[in-house]
């Protein structure tokens, strides 16, 4: 048993609370910390009114500004944390990350650090900030898994399974993510405007034929036919496991495919053409300075107020094509989410869930020693199967469509 320290009380956290607490055998004491504790408090009792704890045990809120690495460090120690789940904003990565490496507690997070001031960052994004950090992990031997959420996360361990198993030689994969759900509002982000937003005004990076691509989002879109959610539309996205996927399994062509409507686009690039996606202020007639971002946030819907609402599914997976055995083949690796289900087991959307399971389950994997590898590793550096074996259990099964069908993956 190891017990845990959960960074964050948004969507994400509130998966992860609920699924550390259905696996509380494995993970021992649990622990929620964010800037505001009334958000914290709020995901403790949605556990508690679950009954969502599988044995007894103790389940808390703390107050925890992570940028203060000498508070995390002590809640760290005080809370007996082995395992800390980050899913706050991408900013507090280092800082965590920090207060992990020394106090010797693991860590876990599911997507690249951010600085608030860049937009863009020179790819592979990786080695900007948490691959300087590979020596001290291994130094301190401390286990640090980068990316565990679904994508990245589910879609780098697909992408591990193929080249180990399915494939004498890689020549491309192509993650496609496609959300077909309806939360019935006329436009909202899935998560926090101001990250969501952030993913679609830079640069969009892929790395094909070996080098890296640079396009505007929205330049470059396919119709992809998939299962379950049938025919969608996806655009070149930059994504964070392009950057380390290219670099460690060094496949030729990787690159991300997010579905959009037109709706969202249309809206999208309204918002964008007249300047409200700044986050440079402004300053009104009447001398108010304002930033526009934060007012387009303030204005949408919160992001977890869509789940109540909340249905269809949600389509993501991995397109490899390569050579076996001297031929030619393609497989298409993937997971079907459904928004409806997720918020009655854990009162999140589907987005939230995806992201969420895939977390515990490296944790529980740390706890069982499996991924205990005492230093920093992406997770297509770590053994695919006890992850996809492990998330066939707990809610995000895993299933491949070749020459042979569409059927489900057993580990
Ligand atoms: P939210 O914006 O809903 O939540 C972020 C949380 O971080 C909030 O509770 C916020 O606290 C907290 N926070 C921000 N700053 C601090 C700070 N200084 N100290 C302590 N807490 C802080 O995000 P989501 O739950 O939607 O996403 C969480 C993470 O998961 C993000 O990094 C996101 O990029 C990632 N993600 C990954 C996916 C994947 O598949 N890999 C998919 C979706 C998300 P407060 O509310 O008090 O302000």
């Amino acid at each position: 048993k190891k017990n845990v320290l959960i960074i964050g009380a948004g969507g994400v956290a509130q998966v992860v609370a609920h699924k550390c607490a259905q696996n509380n055998d494995v993970l021992g004491d649990i622990t929620i910390a964010s800037r505001t504790l009334e958000k914290c408090e709020a995901i403790v009792a949605s556990v508690r009114e679950k009954n969502a704890l599988k044995v007894d045990g103790k389940l808390e809120a703390h107050a925890l500004d992570a940028m203060d690495v000498e508070a995390t460090k002590a809640l760290i120690t005080k809370t007996g944390a082995q395992i800390v789940i980050n899913v706050g904003s991408p900013f507090l990565n280092m800082s965590v990350m920090s207060a992990c490496i020394e106090t010797g507690a693991a860590y876990i997070d599911t997507a690249i650090h951010e600085d608030p001031m860049k937009i863009c960052e020179t790819p592979p994004w990786y080695a900007n900030y948490e691959w300087k950090r590979r020596e001290e992990c291994e130094k301190a031997g401390v286990t640090a898994i980068l990316g565990a959420g679904f994508d990245p996360g589910v879609v780098n361990a697909y992408a591990k399974l193929a080249y180990d198993e399915y494939f004498d030689k890689i020549e491309s994969i192509d993650i496609v993510d496609i959300n077909a759900g309806d939360h019935g509002r006329y436009f909202a982000t899935n998560f926090d405007p101001e990250i969501n937003f952030r993913e679609f005004t830079g640069q969009v990076w892929t790395w094909q034929n070996n080098e890296w691509t640079s396009n505007k989002m929205f330049e470059v879109g396919k119709e992809w036919d998939l299962p379950v959610v049938g025919k969608r539309k996806a655009y070149l996205t930059g994504h964070d496991e392009v950057h380390s996927l290219s670099h460690i399994l060094k496949v030729p062509t990787v690159r991300f495919w997010m579905g959009f409507g037109d709706h969202y686009i249309n809206v999208f690039t309204v918002l964008k053409n007249l300047g409200l996606l700044s986050e440079q202020p402004v300053l009104t007639a009447e001398g108010q300075e304002v930033i526009p971002l934060k007012v387009v946030k303030a204005v949408l819907p919160d992001p977890g107020s869509l789940a109540p609402d909340y249905t269809g599914k949600t389509c993501i997976g991995d397109l490899v094509k390569g050579v076996k055995d001297g031929k030619e083949r393609e497989v298409f690796i993937y997971n079907v989410a459904d928004h409806k289900e997720a918020f009655e087991e854990v009162g999140s959307q589907g987005i939230s869930y995806t992201a969420g399971v895939p977390a515990v389950a490296a944790a529980m994997l740390i706890a069982t020693g499996e991924w205990d590898v005492k230093k920093m590793a992406n997770v297509e550096e770590l053994p695919a199967q006890p992850f996809l074996g492990l998330l066939n259990k707990i809610g995000l099964p895993t299933r491949i469509k070749d020459e042979n069908g569409d059927r489900a993956l057993e580990f």
